[in-house]
């Protein structure tokens, strides 16, 4: 094994009521799980085995053309998923702090407009895909969509929030609801971990 499911820093259901412990569970113990298992077996005794995901993910033209759509696939699937589960807690929601709100409030006026524009994109991304919010190449905020699993790092940009807005990502419990699940997501989110990766970047 190459790429490895990271380890979850809560229980399935640590996140009721805003997203059930089942959906969690198949989420990760069968979503995730495959695209790593994908994604394994699509670079084993390839150049890109010792290489972090991220890195490969960011450079895709140099990804050998037998192997590349699945490893945007899955391995932008497997991505994806070990981002999402960090930038969610049970002790989440509430607002960001300091240099970030800082920062959402310079580009978008309020965290409310901000957070306004990112879940009508949510609601608004046709099919499955990721709503993001990224630093751009001019280090500015910007909320950006992917479709399937494609990662904004592809195009120079780093995620710092992401909401998967795949059905299977929230049917078990809201079924065609998507509004009702982007609305609930909003609880428990991580900020102190969002805010750890904005500043990660800008400093
Ligand atoms: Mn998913």
């Amino acid at each position: 094994m190459i790429f490895e499911l990271p380890k979850l820093k809560y229980e399935y259901g640590a996140l009721e009521p805003w997203i059930d412990a089942k959906t969690m569970e198949i989420h990760y113990t069968k979503h995730h799980q495959a695209y790593l298992d994908k994604l394994n077996k699509a670079v084993e005794g390839t150049e890109l085995d010792n290489k972090e995901i991220n890195e490969i993910l960011s450079d895709i033209e140099n990804i050998p053309g037998n192997i590349r759509n699945a490893v945007v696939n899955n391995g932008g699937g497997y991505a994806n998923h070990s981002l999402f589960w960090q930038i969610m807690s049970p002790n989440g929601g509430a607002l960001p702090n300091n240099s970030l709100i800082k920062a959402i409030n310079a580009k978008w006026k309020s965290f409310n407009n901000f957070k306004q524009d990112f879940s009508n994109a949510s609601l608004g991304l046709f099919g499955s895909g990721w709503i993001w919010l990224v630093i751009d190449e001019s280090k500015e905020l910007e909320i950006v969509s992917t479709k399937n699993q494609d990662s904004p790092i592809s195009d120079g940009k780093i995620p710092i929030l992401c909401l998967d807005v795949w059905e299977h990502a929230y049917y078990l419990k809201y079924q065609n609801k998507r509004a009702d699940y982007i609305s609930a997501w909003w609880n428990v989110v991580n900020w102190k971990k969002v805010e750890e990766l904005f500043e990660n970047v800008l400093n």
